[in-house]
């Protein structure tokens, strides 16, 4: 969603004049699309504004959080941050042209004015504006934002304020525009994507009709709510052959007391259902999941039933997480974050270890098969190699010696190794593993 936004930013200030380098020394203006999410995120924001410090002291600079953090920590951004001249929230991108054009004003002047606009709005969507999208296979299309669930750990509802949906209308014709562009992939977003609603479209509705449109050949979505997953959904997903079989479902605990706690609003047992009408559908849907351990008060017993049922449903892949307590949450509030650090990295360890052996076995069920992927361009590692995604949105690695192929290319690869996070169409070398 931050990447999108992004975009979205990219286009609003366009439209005002302003022009984009990716020479930070020249910059007159540094932005900065913060999460709020995790704890990481925090520290990462922290120390790219220690290394703005140095340029500003030399020279006029003005230097802009934005998103989550901007929301959520505009107390301390403002008093303990002298650096910062403008703040935004993600329902305040609009205002962003002026801010910024009123602090590049200050500093002619030698005033040290700040710019502040984080009020959360009940209807914005951004929905007349053109995302200035940077990815030439994926577009992202918000089509919510918001989010009404509170799940006590999240800080979402607070910084992203209540749900609210696009026209379908809107969406639709930007899929248009995107297919004339040459996206070959869409992902829908939204912070509880399945639970889009507008006059009488659901999210299954909507699934369908952007997967219809010409041109899309492929279209993902994210993140859904387990709660949100009505017969027409899944079916849609699994019948439509534009749809990805892939379902990113987040789990987060197989607890039941600890679901109560966080507010997940369904039980183990609603879970393991879901997972088992998905698979009853389609058994080559590929899932993945979302796990916090170590949350308030969980017990070894609470972490064993999380676990077990890890174990059980086989994820091709997790996330897996320490709980972070998050500024402003219920869960900050109610409940202390009573479990020791070492006793969330040993749990966290556990997980991690037990995930990377079923996703190297789900991976390594692929060898001797072939498979389509979508060209995203070349692999991380090498420029003699490229990488893509399958339809359930596993990375692929091949030799540009073995297949020619540009990005937005559908290409078929036999796999002839794996490891638990990537295909291969070459054998590594003996021992060489990548992981997540
Ligand atoms: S559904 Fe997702 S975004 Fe909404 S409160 Fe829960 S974790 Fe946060």
């Amino acid at each position: 969603m931050n990447e999108y936004d992004s975009e979205l930013v990219r286009s609003l200030l366009k439209r005002e004049g302003f022009v984009f380098t990716e020479d930070r020394e020249r910059a007159d203006v540094i932005l900065m699309n913060t999460c709020a999410i995790r704890e990481n995120a925090h520290n990462k924001v922290y120390s790219h504004l220690a290394d703005l410090k140095a340029i500003k002291k030399q020279r006029p600079l003005v230097v802009g959080v934005l998103g989550c953090m901007a929301q959520n920590l505009k107390e301390e951004l403002t008093e303990h941050q002298p650096l910062v001249d403008v703040l935004a929230g993600p329902d305040a991108y609009r205002q962003l042209p002026m801010l910024l054009t009123s602090a590049i004003q200050s500093q002619e002047q030698g005033l040290d004015r700040k710019g502040l606009a984080v009020d959360l709005s009940e209807y914005e969507t951004y929905d007349d504006v053109v995302p200035e999208r940077n990815d030439g296979v994926n577009a992202w299309v918000a089509v919510m934002r918001g989010c009404d669930n509170f799940c006590s750990f999240c800080v979402v509802p607070y910084t992203r304020g209540r749900e609210r949906s696009r026209d379908p209308d809107g969406i639709i014709r930007e899929a248009q525009q995107i297919a004339a562009q040459g996206f070959k992939q869409v992902t829908l977003l939204g912070q509880n994507v399945n639970s889009y609603r507008h006059g009488s479209w659901d999210f299954a509705r909507l699934l369908t009709a952007v997967a219809d449109v010409s041109g899309i050949e492929r279209v993902r979505f994210t993140s859904p709510h387990p709660k949100d997953f009505p017969t027409a959904l899944l079916e849609a997903v699994a019948g439509h052959p534009h749809v990805c079989k892939h379902i990113h479902l987040p789990m987060q605990s197989g607890s039941d007391r600890i679901l109560g706690l966080m507010n997940r609003s369904y039980t183990n047992r609603e879970y393991r259902a879901l997972v088992n009408r998905i698979r009853s559908l389609r058994s080559d849907i590929v899932l993945t999941t979302d796990i916090i351990s170590g949350f308030c008060s969980e017990t070894d017993a609470e972490f064993a039933e999380t676990y077990r049922l890890t174990e059980e449903i086989r994820f091709h892949n997790a996330f897996i997480f320490k709980y972070s307590e998050r500024k402003h949450t219920i869960a900050a509030r109610k409940f202390p974050d009573d479990i020791a650090e070492p006793v969330k990295a040993e749990r966290v360890t556990k997980l991690v270890d037990l995930q990377r052996r079923i996703s190297h076995e789900h991976n390594r069920s692929y060898i001797g098969t072939t498979v389509a992927v979508l060209v995203e361009g070349s692999s991380k590692r090498s420029d003699s190699q490229s990488t893509g995604k399958t339809d359930g949105n596993i990375t692929v690695v091949w030799d540009n010696s073995l297949i020619q192929s540009q990005p937005g290319d559908f290409v078929p690869v036999p796999i002839l190794d794996a490891s638990a996070s990537t295909l291969f169409a070459h054998r590594r070398p003996q021992g060489q593993e990548i992981l997540f």
